[in-house]
């Protein structure tokens, strides 16, 4: 909305590609409060754009879009209904992990990133118990925004990508779409990175994926796409767009930073493995 009142000339898909959003503070500034705990949108240069037609999300990434003022204030997600802190709160560990795991992750993310991962493990449940607990709610916002400065520096991976594009396809909410996704993303990247292990030690989880999935069943969310019922997911419609899906997510932006350069038949066999609840672990040459 910004862009285009700014440049009102401009289509959407001059904004597609990474780099080439114009200079925006021409006519307005940016004060952007949250009112999940999740996004992290109010300090992040990303954000998504739905197209509806073509059952698409796109993920729009450019500096000039972060926020000139942010305003975290944990009162206002403290009005959200349980499956709503969940998956939002979801989306937050899946930031944080992803930014850990990133291709670009330096020394100036991971310590936001495996802060927000601590943060997220020690509240999020609380939160989905007791939402008027005040401090869960507090450290469930600041994680948030902390997993928003990780990851708008080390960008993402797998999760993101798949999400993007099976949310585009069947309406799957986004942090839930995530937290289906993360044990089998994690466990088919740990072949390629050792900042899973990095994490377990620093924060002394003896597996990262099994905390994972021990939170998601906390949350009442399914471990595949399969049992899940917020969308119907038919077998015969996931058949049908997974060619496509796979080949979409494999060429979304989040791609680019997961390790481990994973190739289109990876991405099938990770939505195949969420999908039917397989276990998938070696990378496809
Ligand atoms: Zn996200």
């Amino acid at each position: 909305m910004w862009c285009f009142y700014e440049h009102p000339e401009l289509q959407f898909a001059d904004i597609l590609t990474p780099g080439s959003m114009p200079p925006l503070r021409n006519k307005a500034r940016f004060v952007a409060i949250p009112s999940t705990s999740g996004t992290a949108s109010e300090i992040t240069a990303f954000s998504v754009i739905t197209d509806t037609d073509n059952h698409i999300k796109y993920p729009i990434v450019a500096a000039d879009m972060v926020p000139d003022i942010a305003i975290l204030d944990p009162a206002l997600p403290q009005t959200m209904p349980p499956h709503i802190t969940a998956n939002t709160g979801m989306d937050v560990l899946a930031h944080a992990i992803e930014a850990v795991a990133s291709t670009a992750a330096t020394s100036f993310t991971d310590p936001y990133a495996i802060e927000a991962i601590r943060l997220v493990l020690a509240n999020l449940e609380l939160a989905y118990r007791e939402p008027d607990n005040a401090t869960a709610r507090l450290n469930m916002h600041n994680a948030s925004a902390l997993a928003g400065m990780a990851f708008t520096n080390a960008s993402l991976g797998l999760v993101h990508s798949l999400a993007h594009k099976i949310g585009g396809e069947f309406g799957v909410t986004h942090g839930l779409a995530n937290a289906i996704l993360l044990p089998y993303v994690i466990r088919f990247n740990r072949q390629f990175s050792d900042k899973y292990a990095l994490v377990e030690k620093q924060l002394e989880i003896p597996d990262l994926a099994e905390a994972v999935e021990m939170l998601n069943r906390q949350l009442n969310i399914p471990h595949t796409f399969r049992l899940c019922d917020e969308v119907p997911f038919d077998e015969a419609h996931f058949s049908q767009v997974l060619s496509r899906m796979s080949q979409n997510a494999h060429a979304d932006p989040c791609t680019w930073t997961n390790p481990g350069q994973p190739s289109v038949a990876d991405v099938r066999s990770l939505y195949e493995a969420a999908f039917y609840g397989r276990q998938q672990t070696m990378a496809t040459v």
